[in-house]
Protein backbone atom coordinates (compact mmCIF):
# COMPACT_ATOMS: atom_id res chain seq x y z
CA UNK A 1 0.00 0.00 0.00
CA UNK A 2 1.27 3.22 -1.19
CA UNK A 3 1.46 6.08 1.70
CA UNK A 4 -0.40 8.76 0.44
CA UNK A 5 0.96 12.35 0.85
CA UNK A 6 -1.40 14.67 2.55
CA UNK A 7 -2.43 18.25 1.66
CA UNK A 8 -0.87 20.10 4.11
CA UNK A 9 -3.27 22.38 5.90
CA UNK A 10 -2.94 26.03 5.91
CA UNK A 11 -2.77 27.33 9.40
CA UNK A 12 -5.94 29.29 9.41
CA UNK A 13 -5.34 30.20 13.80
CA UNK A 14 -2.40 30.92 15.29
CA UNK A 15 -3.37 30.41 19.16
CA UNK A 16 -0.99 32.06 21.66
CA UNK A 17 0.18 29.16 23.69
CA UNK A 18 -0.83 31.04 27.16
CA UNK A 19 -4.62 31.64 26.53
CA UNK A 20 -4.44 27.94 25.43
CA UNK A 21 -5.39 26.14 28.71
CA UNK A 22 -3.74 22.37 26.75
CA UNK A 23 -7.44 21.74 25.15
CA UNK A 24 -5.05 22.52 21.97
CA UNK A 25 -3.07 19.91 22.08
CA UNK A 26 -5.82 16.98 22.90
CA UNK A 27 -6.26 17.08 18.91
CA UNK A 28 -2.97 15.38 18.10
CA UNK A 29 -4.11 12.53 19.70
CA UNK A 30 -7.65 12.64 17.28
CA UNK A 31 -6.06 10.69 13.62
CA UNK A 32 -9.73 11.71 12.20
CA UNK A 33 -8.83 12.47 8.64
CA UNK A 34 -10.30 15.20 7.51
CA UNK A 35 -11.36 15.61 3.75
CA UNK A 36 -11.66 19.05 1.99
CA UNK A 37 -13.30 17.49 -0.77
CA UNK A 38 -16.69 16.55 1.78
CA UNK A 39 -17.42 20.58 2.97
CA UNK A 40 -19.53 20.92 -0.24
CA UNK A 41 -20.84 18.48 -2.83
CA UNK A 42 -18.16 18.20 -4.98
CA UNK A 43 -18.93 18.30 -8.95
CA UNK A 44 -17.63 14.96 -10.52
CA UNK A 45 -14.83 15.55 -13.08
CA UNK A 46 -13.19 13.10 -14.82
CA UNK A 47 -9.60 13.75 -16.22
CA UNK A 48 -8.72 13.51 -19.68
CA UNK A 49 -6.25 13.62 -22.24
CA UNK A 50 -7.25 16.29 -25.36
CA UNK A 51 -5.36 14.53 -28.24
CA UNK A 52 -5.75 17.65 -30.30
CA UNK A 53 -3.06 19.41 -28.36
CA UNK A 54 -1.22 16.44 -26.56
CA UNK A 55 -2.39 17.84 -23.37
CA UNK A 56 -3.93 16.73 -20.15
CA UNK A 57 -6.94 18.61 -18.45
CA UNK A 58 -10.11 18.29 -16.69
CA UNK A 59 -13.68 18.14 -17.53
CA UNK A 60 -16.92 18.37 -15.68
CA UNK A 61 -20.12 16.33 -15.54
CA UNK A 62 -23.15 18.26 -17.64
CA UNK A 63 -26.18 19.14 -16.01
CA UNK A 64 -28.02 16.08 -17.50
CA UNK A 65 -25.64 13.81 -15.34
CA UNK A 66 -25.35 12.14 -18.90
CA UNK A 67 -21.56 13.13 -19.82
CA UNK A 68 -18.57 14.91 -19.09
CA UNK A 69 -18.12 17.90 -20.97
CA UNK A 70 -15.63 20.65 -21.43
CA UNK A 71 -13.23 22.15 -23.37
CA UNK A 72 -9.34 21.57 -23.97
CA UNK A 73 -7.52 24.11 -21.95
CA UNK A 74 -5.34 25.03 -25.12
CA UNK A 75 -7.28 25.02 -28.58
CA UNK A 76 -11.19 25.41 -26.56
CA UNK A 77 -11.87 22.12 -28.81
CA UNK A 78 -15.31 20.82 -26.99
CA UNK A 79 -15.30 17.32 -25.85
CA UNK A 80 -18.37 15.19 -24.52
CA UNK A 81 -17.32 12.06 -22.55
CA UNK A 82 -20.94 9.98 -22.23
CA UNK A 83 -21.02 8.40 -18.96
CA UNK A 84 -21.77 4.73 -19.53
CA UNK A 85 -23.45 3.04 -16.35
CA UNK A 86 -22.02 -0.49 -15.33
CA UNK A 87 -19.68 0.16 -18.14
CA UNK A 88 -16.43 -0.20 -15.94
CA UNK A 89 -14.68 1.92 -13.71
CA UNK A 90 -12.04 3.96 -15.66
CA UNK A 91 -11.65 7.46 -14.76
CA UNK A 92 -9.19 8.25 -17.30
CA UNK A 93 -10.17 9.42 -20.76
CA UNK A 94 -9.05 10.81 -23.99
CA UNK A 95 -10.73 12.86 -26.52
CA UNK A 96 -9.99 15.71 -29.07
ZN1 LIG B 1 -6.67 21.24 -28.18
Amino acid sequence: MAPKKRTTQPVSKTVPPASAPGSLFDTASDPAPRQPENTRAPRPFIGIQFKCCSTYGRIYRNHEANAYAGNCPRCGKRVNVPIRHGGGSARFFSAG
